[in-house]
């Protein structure tokens, strides 16, 4: 997938999480750094290809993601999978707290958005072709559905032309249809 559709698979993730499991308490700064941390989040699985946009938004980036493409030596390893999505959790489980002063932004929230921007990643390149090599170093690619052959072909005209409109869809209908409790989240930031 591109990285245009995981930034809408990460998002309507996102409004589909919060609607479910709302938060009690929501400042700004929170709000803004979820959204942020959210698209961080869709795009840390492939910082193991030197072309990824992190990379660019880090000087030095461009020799960073070259070396990091060496050290991954294929796309699609440990950053898609279980042991990846594990370790990250855990790094940012610690690391956010001592980042980020809690006063202001609220730790947990943040770092539950990136890991859903990361997990929604993981769910979109599973309906293409390659698939996810979910149980790395198992070697065994995840698929949706299972028959390679009916999986899409990343940036193809099926991801941009279905799936890609089909996520704004999908949006504009749950925002709709959820749109009280949405509301109501966003009455936490004034309360
Ligand atoms: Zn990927």
């Amino acid at each position: 997938m591109t990285a245009r559709t995981h930034d809408a698979f990460a998002f309507a993730s996102l409004v589909t999480a919060v609607a479910y499991y709302p938060p009690t308490t929501l400042n700004l700064y929170t709000l803004f750094a979820a959204l942020i941390g959210n698209i961080i989040g869709a795009l840390i699985p492939d910082m193991d290809s030197a072309g990824n946009r992190l990379w660019d938004l880090l000087p030095g980036g461009d020799g960073l993601g070259k070396f990091a493409r060496r050290v991954f030596y294929k796309h699609r390893t440990i950053t898609h999978s279980l042991v990846g999505l594990y370790l990250t959790y855990r790094l940012l489980d610690w690391g956010l707290p001592k980042i980020f002063n809690s006063n202001f932004i609220d730790p947990k929230l943040l770092m539950i958005s990136i890991m859903i921007g990361y997990i929604s990643h993981l769910f979109a390149d599973s309906l293409t072709e390659e698939g996810v090599p979910l149980f790395f170093p198992i070697n065994f690619n995840f698929g949706i559905p299972p028959i390679k052959k009916v999986r899409i072909k990343t940036g193809g005209w099926f991801e941009n032309l279905v799936i890609l409109p089909g996520v704004g869809i999908y949006l504009v209908w749950f925002i709709t249809t959820h749109r009280e409790v949405l509301i109501r989240i966003f009455a936490l930031i004034r309360g």
